[in-house]
């Protein structure tokens, strides 16, 4: 479970703090799909950045599965973002890596698998994603859904429990935006995967979450199941 214990973060702007995040209570349960929409900052990237720890608090505490990870340094957190999985809507792959060296990239960087269990779990992403035949190619050379699954099975590489998705359909057409929130609810329903979900797209809301945060300048103005939130006024 992920819980926001009224957590908030200000920045730095010439010296004085700017809020991006109001004091935020927020429940996530394990295996749900959970929207966050809203307007360009309103704080939707502030408060993901603030469940995989990118970001530390300026107050209140973020438990993740009953972990407080609020204080963590920076070698807890390296152990702790494992557990986090994040797709982008450019995809961030490295353009110099093979599709099959990118999704195995963070399990060298995590240091703690041996080179016959990245390449096992590799082959096992690369099947789930549907781009075994692809392993050899470059980023460049792929499509951008076929890029947004490598980002996907990049992000799983380490078992994570929690997925966060910030626009992550956002650079894609209709139709490969409906594969890859297939491919998304599959991995929910199979997996038991949290999904944090970032979207200014109300058709992926009702297609795949469970629940919707709604943001305004830094506030979670309205949260709940989607058809609660959105058909009543
Ligand atoms: P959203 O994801 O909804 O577009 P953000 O969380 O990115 O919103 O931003 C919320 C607010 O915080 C915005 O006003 C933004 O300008 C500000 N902000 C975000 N990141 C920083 C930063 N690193 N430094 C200063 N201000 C920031
Ligand atoms: P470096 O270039 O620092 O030696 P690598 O060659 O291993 O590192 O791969 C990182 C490179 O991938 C970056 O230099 C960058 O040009 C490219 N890259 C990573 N993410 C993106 C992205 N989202 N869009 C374009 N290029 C990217």
């Amino acid at each position: 479970m992920i819980e926001l214990i009224d957590v908030e973060k200000s920045y730095e702007v010439d010296g004085r703090a700017v809020p991006a995040l109001k004091p935020t209570r927020l429940e996530i349960a394990n295996g749900e799909v959970f929207g966050i929409v809203g307007h360009s900052g309103a704080g939707k990237s502030t408060l993901v950045r603030l469940i995989n720890r990118l970001e530390a608090p300026s107050g209140g505490r973020v438990v993740i599965d009953g972990e407080d990870v609020t204080g963590y340094g920076d070698e807890d957190l390296r152990a702790f973002r494992r557990k986090v999985g994040m797709i982008f809507q450019h995809f961030n792959l490295l353009f110099s890596k093979t599709v099959a060296d990118n999704i195995a990239f963070p399990m060298k960087l995590a240091g703690i698998y041996s080179r016959a269990e990245i390449r096992e779990r590799v082959d096992e992403l690369l099947q789930r994603v549907g781009l075994t035949d692809q392993a050899r190619k470059y980023p460049a050379q792929l499509s951008g859904g076929q890029k947004q699954r490598v980002g996907i099975a990049r992000a799983l590489a380490c078992r994570p429990s929690i997925l966060l998705c910030d626009e992550a359909t956002s650079a894609l057409d209709p139709q490969t935006t409906q594969s890859v929130l297939r491919l998304l609810a599959d991995i929910n329903r199979e997996l038991n995967l949290t999904i944090v979900l970032i979207t200014h797209e109300m058709d992926v809301v009702r297609r795949v979450c469970d629940r919707v945060a709604v943001m305004d300048a830094g506030e979670v103005v309205e949260s709940g199941p989607v058809t609660d939130v959105f058909l009543h006024p």
